[in-house]
């Protein structure tokens, strides 16, 4: 379903990513692995086109964007495939709950408002809010933002769900919220590439590992092979760091 070739990001003189090659199979769940600064984050952007790559090509079904000099209407188009959830929710703080949900819809999408407020509402519902639509940011937990983040994502009907560390600040109680949300979603068959240091969720939820370092894959495989048994010593160093 996704298809990454030679993807290269520099800012300045910083080669960030250095020729990254992905794919992604459709209902599955991927978790980029790696430490601080590897490019991560830069290559969850290039997947969305908040970033644009150098060079390379990024391909979810049928939307292609070709680097270096990619058409605003196929960064559109492929903006338009997946919905993002970041590390810290921001959402609108004077916005409740339910109308952070319906702001893309409506705006962004155009789509009818009484639709999209019943959808949403139901989004809300699902991932444990739906006593709290009509509550504002600063009234809800740190793990209950995050989880409107997830449904704001899901409200825009992306065919991917792409995650930025979507627990480092949190709790491991609130955390651990938002880590059930996002396993029922994996259980529902959504594609998700997710960045993240829990390792006890990629063991138990991911079905491909990739571990990256310095803006290259290191290595990837099943969950048991990667984190279990690296074929790579920089991998086994940084996972020796983090479990
Ligand atoms: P972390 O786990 O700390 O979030 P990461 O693996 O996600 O790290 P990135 O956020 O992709 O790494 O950053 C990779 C490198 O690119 C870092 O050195 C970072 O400082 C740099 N970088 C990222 N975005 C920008 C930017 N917009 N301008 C300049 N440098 C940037």
């Amino acid at each position: 379903m996704v298809e990454v070739h030679g993807l290269t990001k520099s800012f300045g003189d910083l080669h960030v990513l250095r020729g990254i090659d992905l794919a992604v199979a459709r209902g599955s769940v991927t978790v980029l692995l790696g430490p601080s600064g590897s490019g991560k984050t830069t290559l969850l952007r290039c997947l969305n086109s908040l970033e644009v790559p150098e060079a390379g090509t990024v391909r979810i079904d049928d939307v292609e964007v070709e680097c270096p000099r990619p058409s605003r209407a196929e960064l559109r188009r492929l903006r338009a495939t997946s919905g993002m959830v970041f590390q810290s929710h921001e959402l609108f703080p004077h916005r409740t709950a339910l109308e952070n949900v319906t702001e893309g819809p409506v705006y962004a999408q155009r789509r009818p408002r009484a639709e999209v407020v019943a959808e949403a509402t139901a989004l809300l519902t699902k991932v444990g809010l739906g006593d709290k639509v009509g509550a504002y940011p600063h009234e809800l937990s740190g793990g209950q933002q995050q989880r409107v983040g997830i449904a704001r994502a899901l409200a825009l009907r992306p065919r991917l769900l792409l995650f930025d560390e979507p627990t480092s600040a949190l709790d491991p109680e609130t955390g651990g919220e938002v880590l059930s949300v996002m396993r029922d979603l994996a259980a529902e068959g959504w594609t998700m590439v997710v960045v993240t240091h829990e390792v006890r969720f990629a063991r138990q939820v991911a079905d491909h590992v990739v571990f990256m370092d310095d803006g290259v894959v290191v290595e990837e495989g099943r969950p048991g092979q990667v984190l279990g048994d690296p074929s790579h010593e920089r991998t086994r160093r940084f996972l020796q760091r983090i479990l």
